[in-house]
């Protein structure tokens, strides 16, 4: 099969879960084990969850976009923010890292685990892009 879906949604917490179902219902449509669409599906919380909570650092009205292209051979995501930016992804990216006392700072630890490619690009106050393969 192969698909495409595009999904715009405002960075309400709630959508983390609409995030999840949809990627789910598109990774169902190949030849992926229940195991591996659980792996992808946490992939894709921790981006969104990451846009919605330090993108926009709770704000409700920032748009998130989501899309999922589908092939034979693999699931590539697209998650973006159009809010703060990373002023360094590298440090970013680094296991327990976190700029909230709170977090354990494994988002993007189990994105770079779960996922076959991670790609992270982002511009300080433009906002954030992340695209992971599997
Ligand atoms: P956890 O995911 O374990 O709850 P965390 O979100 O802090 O903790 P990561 O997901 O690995 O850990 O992200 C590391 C840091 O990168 C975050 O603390 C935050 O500072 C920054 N970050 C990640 N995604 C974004 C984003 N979309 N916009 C702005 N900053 C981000
Ligand atoms: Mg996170």
């Amino acid at each position: 099969v192969t698909n495409i879906i595009h999904l715009r949604f405002l960075s309400v917490p709630e959508n983390v879960g609409l995030a999840r179902v949809a990627i789910a219902a598109l990774a169902g449509q190949a030849a992926f084990s229940l195991n591996d669409i659980d792996e992808i599906k946490v992939a894709v919380s921790e981006a969104v969850s990451n846009a919605i909570i330090h993108g926009y650092q709770g704000r409700t009205d920032g748009w998130v976009e989501l899309s999922g292209t589908l092939d034979a051979q693999q699931i590539t995501i697209v998650v973006e923010d159009f809010g703060v930016g990373i002023h360094d992804v590298d440090q970013a990216r680094q296991a327990s890292y976190s700029t909230d006392p709170e977090r354990m700072g494994l988002g993007f630890v189990f994105m770079e685990s779960f996922m076959h490619g991670l790609t992270v690009q982002s511009t300080v106050g433009q906002g954030t892009r992340v695209e992971m393969q599997r």
